[in-house]
């Protein structure tokens, strides 16, 4: 099996003192060059797995400035994008071709099963293809996922070397896409879910994420356990926990729990850091968008 040393990073921003330990404890660690930050998910790089959970820092977007959007072609102009990935992209060794879906809170999972299939198509900014989740087993291709607010998964089979990004709002969510990119993990690759490890990056999470009544009765019809993901607020809301749906799917799916590895990081208690559709989208009228990626060499 493949072992990457884990990287000791110097950065010249501040350390994240009170976060450092938490995130250590739970996986990950903090990877920055010319400014730009991402979160890596220590077991996934040693599973043999590039990945990355992006950050705001460091890029050329005005969101409102140096700001690493990584996406959203109509809210920003399609340079900036393409600069903030180049910036983004150096973070890792050898060149990687990046793919994603256009993303629409479905349930559908994209297999991508050549570098030809992960180009993106000439002339098209962003992406064609509409897909929630995206599965493959080629070496050198990121498999991305967008978010702001919504739960990035990264999923890993170290004996097949497939791997898998998700895209889980409340909505993918309540859908289970997280198993349904496991299930073609399986169908596609033949991965067991005995081998497989799963990081699940920032996010809105239980602390900030209220939400109402339609996404309540969703998710109580659709799991007997809804209630212990959900605190009441007032009057027909709840904060939800989309981390703890997440995991309690992965096990579903049959991952063991010490295989599964949760950043302690809220994107709405740390809009410092991550881009949030809540606190953002109504104060400025746009958004940036962080990206998720994971690939093998
Ligand atoms: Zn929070």
């Amino acid at each position: 099996m493949m072992s990457t040393p884990i990287e000791m990073i110097t950065t010249d921003k501040e350390p994240l003192a009170s976060d450092d330990a938490a995130l250590q404890a739970a996986g990950f660690y903090w990877r920055e060059r010319d400014g730009v930050r991402a979160l890596i998910c220590a077991p996934l790089e040693r599973d043999g797995f590039t990945n990355a959970f992006s950050t705001r820092l460091g890029g050329v977007s005005p969101m409102p400035d140096q700001a690493l959007n990584l996406a959203g072609f109509n809210e920003d102009d399609s340079a900036n994008i393409y600069e903030n990935r180049r910036r983004f992209l150096k973070l890792f060794d050898d060149d990687w071709v990046l793919t994603g879906c256009w993303q629409v809170h479905g349930i559908d999972v994209r297999v991508v099963h050549s570098e030809a299939e992960a180009k993106p198509k000439p002339g098209v900014p962003g992406d064609d293809e509409y897909c929630d989740a995206l599965v493959s087993n080629t070496p050198k291709v990121l498999l991305t996922v967008k978010t702001a607010d919504c739960v990035p998964v990264l999923i890993g089979d170290h004996v097949t070397r497939s791997f898998a990004a998700v895209h889980a709002g409340w909505r993918g969510t309540s859908s289970s896409i997280v198993k349904r990119a496991i299930e073609k993990l399986q169908s596609e690759f033949g991965a067991r879910a005995k081998d497989i490890r799963a990081a699940i990056g920032p996010a809105a999470n239980a602390c900030c994420y209220e939400v109402g009544s339609e996404v309540i009765s969703v998710f109580k019809e659709r799991f007997t356990q809804a209630n212990k993901l959900l605190t009441t607020t007032r009057e027909a809301h709840a904060r939800i926990d989309l981390h703890q749906a997440n995991r309690d799917q992965l096990i579903d799916s049959g991952i063991s729990s010490d295989r599964i590895h949760i950043a302690p990081l809220c994107t709405m208690d740390r809009n410092d850091l991550f881009f949030s559709y809540r606190r953002e989208k109504q104060k400025l009228g746009r958004v940036g968008r962080l990206m998720s990626v994971i690939g093998t060499r």
